[in-house]
């Protein structure tokens, strides 16, 4: 097989008609590398011939037996039978659907076969209905051992699988190894051609530890950090600095009604520092939900207008816009700046204007949702983007988005999804990062709960006395409807529920809503229609609702910790006390009783999130399954701790050599090739 043939989709291999690889393209099986990572997970045993009055009902088997009589019946759906026996009994082979001639030659009269498959019994003696694999005996040792079960394959013949995967790692084309043999055994790795072969023919990609596992780790590490790495060569080109005193920043920072954070003051030195410099800033500024990042950034924006630019401030939702428009409007007052709302709502005119504006540069500051960055719009001349609440964007919408504000624009991201350490290199190795460390200081602490839903009738009065004071409540549920297999709350069963209890003082959120309705849904609650809103995990992390104080969280073993400190971030910011109540089942693993102690400890994001990584593991952190991040197809953070940091360094050394053709071979081999291969930014 030559090297780039496996680029190719898999339609180009013999045996792959249109309908299977529209199947296999469904299970993300598109090119026919993607077979080679497509890796064992388990093996059937195969390999004992069972004597025919040893067999066990249930099981997968091999048999040995001779071919007695076919049997194909003249009437319509009656299946074709094929009478076979060993000297220690008989057994009917079962073919629906299966043609004469093919069975015939399958099964020669009076001759031995191999066959192995499920094995049933029915109408008295054993059947096994289209078993997976028939065979002559010369061919035995193809059937009669451990066959790998391979993912993603469930409903695809095991056996055609199978041959497909054989054929392509059987032809493995021999590639140079973009890593040096001295490299490779300095750090206990093994060959690229190796490591495949023996991740599909060995037990090893059942060990996340054996040799194979972790190169192809390694190499997905590889991968990832290459493409971030020049991704980031990329964006940070030079670029006119920007030029401002803090003259207007610093009367705007006198104005606030509070003193900003030695952390914000920090984070603003770093952000300003890039706007004055000759090289693009792209930077995350991350930090806990109500650090107070949205008037970091409000301040970085004034110094860029006065300095003679045009701005963006760009928000997920319409609500979290308009909250940031109307702050803007609020402390930019005196500034005599023009600043412009505009989301997918917008009217026709107001749009048609808005978009002139920005083209000729009247307007200083536009706030809205993603709509600010479609095609049509231009800006006369754009010095800073600000987006936030930013954890949906991958890597290639991150170029995009810089390619998108031309070569003098800064990028600013910010996000309330705390990153452990390990992770951070691999989700955001091309920006630099800013944190906010610390809270406000008059932001009293949550007060965190946890109590068994059996009392849940203890919190009616609690509950009773909230809504009287004309504070508003959260209930969160982990499910939209009730679910046959989970015993988890419901959100529409919940609402009922409280609905009886407190009428015409509850409202119902969740996921299968439109957007549009979610939006108008949350404009009612943050203006005081209901008190308690219950609700999925839907609820946008960003937005201010001052009169929330309390939010209940039913199955909360079900989130990870980092979710659960995101949920209780909704509550009490408008400077009432927030309470958070965690409500579970009997019966607390130890587990997660160590999981609500570092809950009702702790307050900083940072430190739950890694503790949340160590307890949980990558997968569940929030913001990954959600978010368009894709996770790792054979990475860990914290299995594979030593590979990242190895894989960082190496990267380092290599990342001038990037276009060398076997770090292209790498990157395509992970998907990569296509973000890298973006035109200059
Ligand atoms: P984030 O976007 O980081 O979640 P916000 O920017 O929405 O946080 O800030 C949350 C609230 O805290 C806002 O009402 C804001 O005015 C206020 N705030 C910001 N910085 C400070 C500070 N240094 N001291 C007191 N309050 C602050
Ligand atoms: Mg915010």
């Amino acid at each position: 097989m030559k090297k780039e043939f496996i680029f190719n989709e898999v339609n180009k291999l013999d045996g792959i008609g249109p309908q299977l690889s529209k199947y296999l393209k469904k299970r993300k099986i598109e090119k026919i590398k993607d077979i080679i990572l497509n890796l064992p997970y388990s093996e059937t045993d195969r390999s004992k011939i069972v004597n025919l009055n040893s067999l066990e009902v249930g099981k997968i088997q091999s048999i040995k037996v001779k071919v007695k009589k076919l049997n194909f019946p003249r009437i319509r759906n009656l299946p074709n039978k094929i009478i076979c026996e060993d000297e220690t009994g008989k057994i009917d082979i079962v073919y629906f659907n299966s043609r004469e001639g093919y069975l015939r030659k399958l099964y020669p009269i009076n001759e031995y076969v191999i066959i192995s498959g499920k094995i049933n019994y029915f109408n008295k003696s054993y059947q096994i209905t289209n078993p997976d694999y028939v065979t002559s005996i010369e061919n035995k040792d193809y059937v009669v051992k451990n066959i790998p079960k391979y993912a993603l394959t469930k409903g695809i013949n095991e056996k055609k699988y199978r041959s497909i995967s054989e054929k392509v790692i059987n032809d493995l084309p021999v590639i140079s190894d973009w890593l040096e043999d001295t490299f490779i055994k300095e750090n206990n790795l093994i060959s690229w051609n190796e490591c495949i072969k023996k991740l599909h023919y060995s037990n090893d990609s059942k060990n996340i530890q054996s040799k194979s596992y972790r190169r192809i780790v390694f190499d997905e590490l590889c991968a990832n950090f290459l493409t971030l790495s020049e991704n980031r060569k990329r964006i940070k080109k030079i670029k006119i600095p920007k030029k401002f005193t803090n003259k207007y920043s610093e009367i705007l920072i006198k104005k606030l009604p509070f003193e900003l954070t030695l952390s914000q003051k920090e984070v603003l030195d770093e952000i300003n520092y890039d706007l004055l410099s000759n090289r693009r800033m792209f930077r995350i500024l991350q930090g806990d939900v109500g650090s107070g990042k949205t008037i970091v950034s409000l301040i970085a924006i004034i110094n860029v207008i006065k300095s003679g630019y045009q701005c963006a401030l760009m928000s997920p939702t319409e609500i979290l816009s308009k909250q940031h428009f109307e702050l803007a409007k609020n402390i930019f007052k005196k500034d005599n700046l023009k600043i412009e709302y505009l989301t997918g709502k917008t009217d026709y005119k107001k749009r048609k204007e808005i978009l002139n504006n920005l083209k000729n540069g009247e307007i200083d500051l536009i706030i809205g949702t993603h709509s600010l960055f479609q095609k049509k719009i231009n800006f006369q001349n754009l010095g800073l983007i600000v987006i936030d609440e930013q954890h949906k964007f991958g890597v290639k919408q991150r170029s995009d988005l810089a390619k998108k504000g031309g070569n003098n624009c800064d990028v600013l991201l910010m996000s309330a999804t705390p990153i452990p350490r390990t992770m951070m290199m691999s989700l955001y190795g091309d920006m630099d990062v800013s944190k906010i460390l610390e809270k406000p200081k008059n932001r009293k602490k949550i007060i965190t709960l946890s109590k068994p839903e059996k009392k849940i009738n203890e919190l009616w009065p609690f509950i009773k006395k909230q809504i009287k004071e004309g504070n508003q409540i959260f209930w969160v549920c982990p499910l939209i409807e009730d679910s046959a297999f989970l015993e988890y709350s419901s959100a529409k069963k919940k609402y009922q529920i409280i609905e009886k209890k407190f009428p015409n003082t509850v409202s119902l959120i969740h996921g299968d809503l439109e957007k549009d309705e979610k939006e108008k849904i949350l404009k009612k609650f943050l203006i005081g229609d209901k008190s308690i809103l219950v609700s999925t995990t839907v609820i946008e992390v960003g937005i201010d609702f001052p009169n929330a104080n309390l939010i209940i969280i039913e199955n909360a073993n079900k989130f990870g910790l980092a979710q659960l400190h995101q949920l209780r971030g909704r509550v009490g910011r408008g400077g009432k006390q927030g309470t958070c109540i965690l409500l579970f089942k009997d019966g607390l693993s130890k587990n997660a009783i160590k999981r609500i102690k570092i809950l009702k400890k702790s307050d900083d994001g940072f430190f739950i999130a890694e503790e949340d990584l160590k307890l949980r593991g990558f997968g569940d952190l929030v913001g990954f399954q959600q978010s368009g991040i894709k996770n790792f197809k054979f990475a860990d953070p914290i299995n594979h701790n030593d590979l990242f940091k190895l894989a960082e360094k190496f990267v380092k050394n290599v990342i001038s050599d990037i276009n060398h053709e076997k770090f292209t071979f790498l990157l395509k081999l992970f998907d990569k090739a296509e973000i890298i291969n973006f035109d200059n930014v």
